[in-house]
């Protein structure tokens, strides 16, 4: 687990997914007990913990293994009791986030992150992966427009194998569970060639091809540090440590696991 956060952790990228205009004919939003046992079989075959308690996703927060989803200039959490997830559905969201505010003008709403399974709602099945943390809930947009883009994105995303998505109506959101390995992945090869304005944003931050480089060093945040310190330490800037880690702000928490750009 803990390996595995680590190994998560050096290939988040600031370039966002080209979006693919190819339509995904086998794919459907509609839930079924199907597309649960997908996402449950994949849990269990990634070997990730399903968290039972409030204390349990805390603790995994301290030792990294859950990541804070904090909100930025793309999205924001609304009513969300515990705002962590897997570092890959974090970053799920903040590049969903960035590509739906271009397309949209307004922030994505997530409205829940990891729920412990003493947490389950009345009408959520225990085959839920939302203990796990790679699961999250997106409120559903109210533009047409907006609610279009999203299907569209969330299907194509789901024809790549690399999350499942279903469409819920009370309350209306959609259920997204990222597969970590296959999302990695997906991630790292969409890094290049894409025009995207996340992309291009990022770029025009002055992040350099560098900055997407597989190989990379990371750090644990410890409590009183700073970003300004840890960039000082490391021979780097606040600014390219906040273009690594697709940060808005320079608000950093102990125990989160931070990318060192390297040049
Ligand atoms: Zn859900």
């Amino acid at each position: 687990m803990m390996q595995n956060i680590r190994t998560a952790a050096r290939w988040v990228l600031p370039a966002a997914l080209a979006l693919c205009a190819a339509p995904a004919a086998a794919q459907s939003l509609r839930g079924s007990p199907a597309s649960i046992d997908r996402m449950y079989n994949h849990a269990r075959s990634a070997d990730l913990t399903f968290y039972r308690t409030g204390t349990g996703v805390r603790g995994a927060a301290r030792e990294g293994d859950l990541v804070r989803m904090s909100g930025n200039d793309d999205y924001r959490l609304s009513g969300v009791s515990y705002p962590y997830a897997l570092s890959s559905t974090r970053t799920f969201v903040q590049r969903l986030g960035a590509q739906y505010r271009e397309v949209c003008g307004e922030k994505l709403v997530i409205t829940s992150g990891v729920r412990p399974t003493s947490l389950r709602l009345s009408n959520s099945t225990d085959r839920s992966v939302h203990p796990t943390g790679m699961a999250i809930d997106i409120r559903k947009p109210t533009g047409g427009r907006c609610l279009a883009w999203l299907r569209e994105t969330l299907l194509h995303l789901e024809a790549q194998g690399v999350i499942e998505a279903t469409e819920e109506r009370r309350p209306p959101h959609f259920h997204v569970a990222v597969y970590p390995a296959p999302y990695r992945r997906y991630v790292s090869n969409a890094g290049g060639g894409s025009s995207s304005s996340a992309q291009s944003r990022s770029a025009s931050r002055g992040s350099s091809s560098s900055s997407s480089r597989p190989s990379r060093t990371t750090y644990r945040v410890r409590s009183g540090d700073s970003l300004w310190e840890i960039a000082r330490r490391h021979d780097t800037t606040v600014d390219r440590l906040r273009d690594a880690n697709d940060m808005r702000s320079n608000r950093i928490v102990a125990g989160q696991v931070l990318i060192i750009p390297t040049r």
